[in-house]
């Protein structure tokens, strides 16, 4: 069985928007799925359901998997670590520099918020190229945190990001795939 035929319900929620933010890039906007109050609660049961045993936090990139990983960590009872954009935390931080599908990209880490050998779990809205995932990693990875898996609710397996996550070592989970880019 395919992910798409796994959630059908929450696929049919997500709206593409071609030609977003530049020309060629179908961008799956995750906002018509948030407003939904059904399926944003089935959203996060599924996203539940792929968490391994022995997650100890988790850490979401700004913006879109602040919305994903601070309800999981809620439904997880875990408490939430944000990678923020560049210059937003009041505190010394570490950073990573990455290339996105459209742009380059920093984002940063408070690593006194990580335990020494900490579990934690990263989430984001959605994996392309798997860019944005690999500096999330590396950034955890610096702190001290053992970070093996990350969760999305969408892959865009084409791009190959869930391919590269496992070659750095981490298992990435996902709900929903859309072929193309
Ligand atoms: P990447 O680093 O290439 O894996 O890109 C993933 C990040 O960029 C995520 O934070 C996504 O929110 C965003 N993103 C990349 N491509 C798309 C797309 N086609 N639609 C919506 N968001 C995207």
């Amino acid at each position: 069985m395919t992910p798409e035929d796994r959630h059908p319900d929450l696929r049919a929620l997500i709206r593409t928007v071609p030609d977003f933010p530049k020309p060629g890039i179908q961008f799956r906007d995750i906002t018509t799925l948030i407003a939904h109050g059904p399926g944003l609660a089935a959203t996060i049961e599924a996203l539940a359901g792929a968490v391994p045993a022995g997650i100890a936090a988790v850490a979401g990139i700004e913006a879109r998997g602040f919305i994903f990983g601070t309800a999981l960590a809620t439904r997880l009872g875990l408490g939430f670590v944000p990678l923020r954009k560049a210059g937003k935390l009041p505190v010394p931080t570490i950073a990573e520099d990455y290339a996105l599908e459209y742009g380059e990209a920093r984002i940063e880490l408070d690593p006194t918020l990580i335990d020494d050998g900490e579990h934690v779990l990263l989430v984001d809205d959605l994996i392309a190229t798997g860019g944005t995932a690999l500096a999330g990693v590396a950034l955890l990875r610096r702190a001290g945190a053992v970070c093996d898996h990350a969760a999305f609710v969408i892959d865009l397996p084409d791009l190959g990001g869930a391919d590269r996550l496992r070659e750095a070592g981490v298992s990435a989970h996902s709900l929903i795939a859309f072929d193309g880019d």
